[in-house]
């Protein structure tokens, strides 16, 4: 029998019952996970086998299964799941850190395009065939877009040498 991490005495396992994963801040339910309960202390805990994982399937059902605009524990779980801060995600979507937080809050909705976005970023850096470079590229490309952008007014000329789109050929040139 083990014993309870607080107060060393034996605790008691629990095989059967279905574990509310609420740590992750969304309502998920976990089934046949091992749990513990100190009867001493009234401490329960629960040993989640490879939580990253866990967090990539939840992440993909997420973007993949949910059809109404992300809400805001989602895009939560989303960012936190990229490791981003609000100020990276906010770069990245062109948006300011107060708009994530509102969004995050729930004082503001995300938007068909935002939510969109979220979604393929996150799909794009957590599929298994994902391409680091490529994504780091996008995600670069999108930061030095500056803030507020104008439309331009004069139209804009692309000049190009045979050698560079023969020099990226096979490669992206992103990265
Ligand atoms: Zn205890």
């Amino acid at each position: 029998m083990g014993k309870c991490y607080l107060c060393g005495n034996d605790i008691q396992i629990i095989k059967d019952k279905p574990y509310k994963y609420n740590e992750c801040g969304l309502d998920v339910t976990l089934f046949g996970i091992i749990q513990y309960h100190c009867q001493n202390c009234n401490e329960s805990y629960a040993s989640i086998p490879n939580m990253q994982k866990l967090h990539r399937v939840i992440g993909a059902y997420i973007c993949e299964k949910r059809k109404a605009l992300l809400k805001p524990e989602e895009i939560k779980f989303l960012r936190k799941d990229l490791h981003l801060k609000a100020k990276d995600l906010a770069q990245a979507l062109g948006v300011t850190a107060s708009t994530v937080s509102r969004w995050e809050n729930g004082k503001k909705e995300i938007g068909e395009a935002h939510d969109r976005l979220l979604r393929s970023i996150y799909i794009m850096y957590t599929s298994e065939q994902s391409n680091h470079f490529i994504c780091d590229g996008v995600i670069n490309l999108f930061k030095e877009l500056p803030a507020k952008r104008k439309k331009i007014k004069q139209p804009v000329t692309i000049s190009l040498n045979p050698q560079e789109w023969l020099s990226c050929m096979g490669e992206s040139c992103l990265a």
